[in-house]
């Protein structure tokens, strides 16, 4: 069966240098680029989803917090145990950090990871009754989960639309395809959030994602593979 997160193979075309693409001039051509971008990703990635492997919102949570600086492959690589070792919160809560930190050694920054491990479970009990709670604000007080890491949460474990995941990806393509000229994630996705509408922002945060992974990456993008070229006028377009 093919893999829907695989990007349907596009023919090589010649890429249109950045000063020939014409900018959208009102809010019309504006929508109507929007629209295009909209389409080009439900073609390439029709159901995108959270590449990290996951049974239930608390293991979501501690993967997402596992990620920082860190790819999902070696997440998915060190979760499988982690899990069979602390299956529960409370298991977590009451490891000892230094144990845990060489769990999670090979996911990078290993004694803030179990620091906020550990933090977040004794949250997660103390004052949610050991649900992952389902609200921005009552994430953002668990330790370790800022906007993105709340934004995976209740969008891919709950189905809640609470914001776009801005993580490097979406940071890098939303500046590439002029829908922000911010910087910070934190006013990115503020910008995401008036463009995008909110019924998309789960599977849009999703689908970007999976399209920096495949053609928009970071050094050397795949302009000559990428639908999107005709309405792209990055300037750091791959012309050759
Ligand atoms: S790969 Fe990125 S930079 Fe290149 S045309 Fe597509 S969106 Fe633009």
């Amino acid at each position: 069966m093919a893999n829907p997160q695989v990007a349907v193979p596009t023919p090589v075309h010649p890429v249109t240098p950045p000063k020939k693409v014409p900018k959208p001039k009102n809010a019309t051509d504006r929508k109507a680029r929007l629209n295009r971008i909209f389409d080009e990703l439900d073609r390439l990635f029709p159901s995108a989803t959270c590449a990290l492997h996951h049974d239930n919102a608390w293991q979501l949570l501690v993967a997402t917090i596992l990620s920082a600086q860190c790819t999902d492959e070696r997440v998915n690589k060190v979760t499988p145990e982690l899990f069979k070792k602390y299956p529960t919160i409370e298991d977590l809560a009451n490891a000892s950090q230094d144990e845990l930190s060489q769990d999670i050694r090979t996911t990078g920054f290993f004694n803030n990871k179990s620091r906020s491990l550990i933090g977040a479970a004794n949250k997660i009990l103390s004052d949610y009754h050991g649900q992952v709670p389902r609200t921005m604000d009552e994430l953002l007080a668990v330790p370790g989960a800022a906007r993105k890491t709340a934004n995976v949460v209740l969008g891919t474990a709950y189905g809640i639309p609470s914001g776009v995941v801005v993580d490097t990806h979406v940071q890098r393509i939303s500046q590439r395809l002029d829908l922000t000229k911010n910087t910070e994630p934190v006013k990115i996705e503020q910008d995401l959030m008036k463009v995008v509408p909110q019924d998309r922002w789960i599977l849009f945060s999703h689908q970007v994602i999976h399209f920096g992974r495949q053609i928009c990456i970071a050094r050397k993008p795949r302009c000559a593979s990428c639908p999107l070229d005709p309405i792209c006028y990055a300037k750091d377009k791959t012309l050759a």
